[in-house]
């Protein structure tokens, strides 16, 4: 069954205190939403809307970065506003999937919470996390604290799953009179509908109180994989006039020879990135036998590689290459190549090294036969 998420980011966060608004506070070094985008995509969200308020666009370009699939549509003047202007923004030919309604303010949600949730659904026509009150709980009565029964009370999360068109139906049903909704099953359950609860999991807490943030940065880091992988890769001179490596052509009284502009550091790249998500290598996703990559541009067989990373809801971190040549030198050339490396990953000009060595006149590369390039990649991944 295809699915949609919609992620509502578009509230006030009146008591989250100073600063910007919740979705775009930096947690783990990524805005709060961020999390949730790099979640959805990585369980196989089809479609992903981003519900954000009237001028956090620019805001949100930012949170989703290279990540495909995402819609920004303007939110509401209520939480229910916006979920339905996020369920609007749909396709309408989706009879048959489902939608998970998210709260961005809830960044720790994983793929396996949005799995749990849909298989819950032919049984049901919507399913939400939900934990058991742990706490006494007290009201105040003229002055005088009052004990009340905390017996089958739970407290509901996101995401919550529905079938779209059940979902839309509930929403179109909901008048003003039945007030404002607090989350998205009360929505369906007041139009008649059966929502199911499933085990809820602290970790997919709210961010409300100043207070939530410091705690979520304490649990940010345990909530992230990180994978480091290597590449290498080496190319015979042949005649020509000049080489290209990462990205930048360098004169030179040999060419490179190769079925693409066989630049490679960015093949080692290309190769590096492929290694951190387990995908396989550059010649499997883009064979030497097929002419339609002769004389290519290596930054395509680059940028493919990282959106690969990007749809299994990773971040690239940085990345170092190492050229190895007696000739042509590097030096001169390395800070035009890690410029042009920074804006095709997208990366801060820090995160990128671009380093060179010789082999001392030994070997394939000592003897000016060829060169060779070595490249690591950092990608951090939903754990
Ligand atoms: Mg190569």
């Amino acid at each position: 069954m295809g699915w949609s998420a919609v992620i509502v980011a578009a509230g006030a966060s009146s008591r989250a205190g100073d600063g910007p608004k919740k979705p775009w506070r930096s947690l783990g070094r990524r805005p709060v939403v961020a999390w949730s985008l790099a979640a959805m995509a990585a369980a196989g969200a089809e479609r992903i809307v981003l519900v954000v308020a009237e001028g956090d666009e620019a805001l949100a370009a930012e949170a989703i970065g290279g990540l495909p699939g995402v819609l920004v549509v303007t939110g509401g003047a209520t939480r229910a506003l916006s979920v339905r202007k996020g369920l609007a923004a749909l396709p309408d030919d989706d009879s048959a999937s489902a939608v998970l309604v998210h709260d961005a303010a809830r960044p720790f949600v994983r793929a396996a919470h949005a799995s749990a949730l849909l298989a819950a659904l032919p049984a049901a026509d919507g399913a939400a996390p939900a934990l058991p009150v742990a706490d006494t709980l007290k009201r105040i009565e003229a002055g005088s604290t009052v004990t009340a029964s905390r017996e089958g009370l739970f407290r509901a999360q996101t995401p919550q799953a529905f079938g779209l068109r059940t979902l839309r139906a509930a929403y179109a049903a909901w008048s003003e009179a039945d007030g404002e909704p607090t989350d998205d099953a009360q929505v369906v359950e007041r139009a008649g509908g059966r929502v199911v609860l499933l085990p809820g999991d602290p970790m997919l807490m709210k961010l409300t109180y100043p207070e939530d943030f410091a705690m979520a940065e304490a649990l940010a880091g345990a909530q992230t994989l990180t994978r480091v992988a290597q590449g290498f890769d080496a190319h015979r001179f042949g005649p020509g006039d000049h080489v290209t490596l990462c990205g930048v052509a360098i004169p030179h009284d040999k060419a490179l020879a190769g079925h693409s502009d066989a630049d490679a550091g960015l093949h080692a790249l290309t190769d590096a990135l492929l290694g951190a998500i387990g995908d396989g290598d550059i010649g499997q996703h883009f064979p030497p036998s097929d002419p339609k990559w002769r004389g290519a541009d290596s930054s395509v067989f680059v940028r493919d590689a990282l959106e690969r990373v990007r749809q299994r809801g990773g971040r690239l971190v940085n990345v170092d290459v190492t050229l190895v040549c007696e000739r042509p030198k590097i030096a001169p050339h390395r800070q035009a190549m890690r410029e042009r490396l920074a804006a095709l990953l997208e990366l801060p000009l820090d995160a990128v090294s671009v380093k060179a060595t010789t082999t001392e006149q030994m070997g394939f590369t000592g003897r000016g036969e060829g060169l060779a390039a070595q490249a690591v990649a950092v990608v951090q991944l939903p754990a």
